[in-house]
């Protein structure tokens, strides 16, 4: 798949707060290689591409000097053979890549690692191995693990680890699982733990109800190597 074809749902022309330290603006692809039962953007994940690649690259020429990153979410951007074509030509005017992740390809991950493709990662940590598939919709727990494990064993490029809780799929315990994992592996930087939030009231991809309750996240642990954040939380505000 050439880059001109690439999928993509929408952009988001402007964002302070997606791409640490920089202004930034969100690329949307459409599909995705996981099912998650709580995600929100169920019109991303089975919906086609609605513009092109050739459409955001003229955007982007435009917002030279206004903006310096792109932060490639999704839907997976990562399943996309174009995408390396992409980024490529976005890097060349000067703009700083994120990607957004859920971990399935490790194989594209640690080859753009390689070719200096990334400036910062975010990294989806859905659930721990026997939750993975409930959550996900697939077993493939090992591969979002290599993903996390080749992000840790690098220094080069800053990346972080979240994870996004509806108590009806996980809770506490299962948190905790993560953190221990996370410390196992030496995680040394900041763990964001996301409320699920309804998105006005649109149904999910599983038609999830709304959460009873939310996390408990003053029974948590501190994490010992890293630091924890909350992020969405209705009783911690
Ligand atoms: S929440 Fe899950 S299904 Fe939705 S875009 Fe992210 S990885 Fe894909």
């Amino acid at each position: 798949m050439p880059e001109d074809t690439l999928p993509i749902y929408s952009v988001t022309p402007f964002t302070m707060l997606d791409f640490p330290g920089r202004t930034a603006c969100i690329v949307w692809f459409s599909g995705c290689n996981m099912r998650c039962g709580y995600c929100h953007n169920p019109q991303i994940v089975k919906g086609k591409g609605r513009g092109t690649a050739a459409e955001v690259l003229a955007f982007l020429e435009k917002r030279q000097g206004l903006l310096d990153g792109v932060v490639l979410s999704g839907g997976e951007a990562s399943v996309y053979p174009g995408l390396p074509a992409f980024i490529r030509q976005v890097r060349d005017m000067g703009y700083a890549v994120k990607l957004d992740t859920n971990g399935l390809r490790p194989d594209i991950v640690q080859a753009f690692l390689d070719d200096g493709f990334l400036d910062y990662v975010a990294l989806d940590y859905k659930a721990p191995p026997e939750k993975f598939k409930k959550v996900t919709g697939i077993r493939k727990y090992e591969d979002f693990s290599a993903t996390l494990s080749l992000l840790c064993g690098q220094k080069t490029v800053p990346f972080e680890v979240r994870t996004t809780v509806h108590t009806a799929l996980m809770d506490e315990n299962d948190v905790c699982a993560i953190m221990r994992d996370l410390e196992d592996r030496g995680y040394d930087r900041t763990y964001y733990i996301q409320n699920f939030r309804a998105d006005n009231d649109r149904p999910t991809l599983a038609a999830l109800s709304k959460q009873e309750r939310e996390l408990d996240c003053r029974s948590l642990p501190a994490g010992k190597n890293f630091h924890v954040e909350f992020r969405n939380f209705d009783t911690l505000t």
